[in-house]
């Protein structure tokens, strides 16, 4: 760790160290913690997205952020979290609160939370004087507040506001700490992080490689999905495996930190690879593509086209197919056969066969499929029928039902699915079943 890191580097003099002086921060993971301060976002109306940004600098560093806490403009509570996050991470960032107004109490709070005091410094009132100045705006008395420095703090210059930054090296509790405030609004902050922090860190934090992996699996419940996959991570404790499930897809993201970037490669590459081993069938992407995009890829590559005849998904599927650019060479089109004289009209369903059956049911579901696979001379037709609720249930029928059918001028496959959720979900995952048959077809 960091600290005991830190004392071999330092010893015997470990104690003489001195805020200001570059950091030597030896091996192991670095860990940092983002405090976004402002009462603004914990509301429904604004994010907190300056700690995206921040993440992303942090880990192109081999730094690792390890939580992230939004607090609302309240002196108490924001030196709670300064103190909470300076026990725990080596690297403490603050965005927001620098403002001059009543409400901006980050270095007031940080000062309290570092035992220390604020001073004001004269150069950073001079440069605000001759800033607004040369606006010719007579500076409000208030805005002095932003040359207060916390002691042992550096300014860092801010050139698009008025708030400068601040950078702090000092010791916590006996443990290295660089605390560092950033000004709130992303335009300032951003400039201020990459041109003024990013080479200080750099220098401070051992040379770490990130390397990345993910695989993106179809229709598998995410339970199972974890289940299968637990027994072949869990063997690879360096790599960090996160499951992301949405409706009917799974994805796993890999995460390697190493030495050397071939080391951190070879680490995600060799989990992915397994995985990838255990689910060949599923596995539709180990990289940024959607599943539409490769079923498109391979409607192309077979020089096969696709039509669909949507009742409850109403044209979702034809959407995503859509998404993607240059689908006109594969997609033809399709119809939204929403009432049952629609899908007689359009595909030739028999009425007597949804008299019959239903309008939700596999004969339909099929007929469907024939229909406007005839109607467009595609090489394959899809059907899709279902009750999306919330409304129009039965027993027999209940929400979630769907019949899904594929033809190809041969036997004709159809599934019947019930999925859970709201209609959004239900909706969704028809249309992700739909094109998962359809590519399982053309693997
Ligand atoms: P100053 O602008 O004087 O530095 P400040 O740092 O507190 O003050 P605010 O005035 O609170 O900044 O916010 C300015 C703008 O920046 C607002 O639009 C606010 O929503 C945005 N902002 C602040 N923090 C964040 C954040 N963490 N993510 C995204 N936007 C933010
Ligand atoms: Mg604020």
């Amino acid at each position: 760790m960091f600290p005991q890191k830190m004392r071999r580097s330092f010893e015997p003099g470990y104690e003489n160290w001195e805020p200001g002086t570059c950091l030597l921060i030896y091996t192991c993971t670095v860990n940092a913690e983002i405090v976004a301060v402002g009462s603004e976002m914990l509301t429904p109306f604004r994010q907190d997205t300056n700690s995206l940004f921040l993440t992303n600098q942090l880990n192109s560093l081999g730094v690792e952020v390890i939580a992230k806490t939004i607090v609302g403009d309240d002196r108490a509570r924001l030196a709670e979290a300064a103190r909470m996050a300076l026990s725990r991470a080596d690297i403490v960032i603050f965005s927001g609160g620098l403002g001059p107004t009543e409400d901006d109490l980050t270095r007031e709070a940080v000062a309290e939370a570092l035992g220390v005091e604020l001073r004001r410094d004269p150069a950073l009132i001079t440069e605000l004087y001759t800033r607004f100045a040369s606006r010719r705006i007579k500076m409000p008395e208030n805005n002095a507040r932003q040359a207060e420095l916390i002691e042992g703090a550096e300014a860092l210059r801010n050139p698009n506001g008025t708030a400068p930054g601040q950078w702090i090296e000092t010791l916590y509790n006996g443990a290295m700490r660089v605390i560092i405030l950033l000004p709130g609004p992303p335009w300032e902050l951003e400039p201020l992080f990459v041109e003024q922090c990013m080479p200080r860190l750099r220098s401070s934090v051992p040379e770490t490689y990130i390397a990345t992996a993910q695989l993106k699996l179809a229709m598998v419940p995410e339970s199972l999905a974890d289940q299968r996959a637990a027994v072949i991570y869990k063997q690879f404790p360096q790599v960090q495996t996160t499951i992301l499930a949405s409706a009917g897809e799974v994805q796993f993201h890999l995460r390697a930190q190493a030495s050397t970037q071939e080391e951190a490669e070879y680490r995600v590459e060799t989990l992915s690879g397994l995985l990838e081993e255990e689910f060949a069938k599923e596995c539709f992407s180990t990289g940024d593509e959607t599943l539409e995009q490769i079923v498109g890829y391979y409607l192309q590559m077979r020089n096969t086209t696709v039509s669909v005849a949507e009742s409850c998904t109403g044209g979702l599927l034809a959407e995503r197919l859509t998404r993607v650019s240059g689908s006109s060479r594969y997609f033809m089109g399709g119809v939204v056969v929403y009432s049952n004289e629609m899908k007689t009209l359009f595909c030739d369903v028999p009425p007597l066969m949804i008299g019959a059956h239903g309008a939700v049911s596999k004969e339909v579901a099929i007929a469907l499929a024939e229909g406007i696979r005839g109607e467009c001379r595609t090489t394959y037709g899809i059907g899709i029928t279902g009750v999306a609720g919330p409304t129009g249930g039965t027993e027999e029928k209940p929400v979630g039902l769907v019949y899904i059918a594929l033809a190809d001028g041969g036997k004709p496959e159809v599934i019947e699915r019930r999925f859970p959720g709201d209609r959004l979900r239900i909706r969704h995952f028809a249309t992700q079943q739909a094109l998962e048959m359809l590519r399982q077809k053309l693997v």
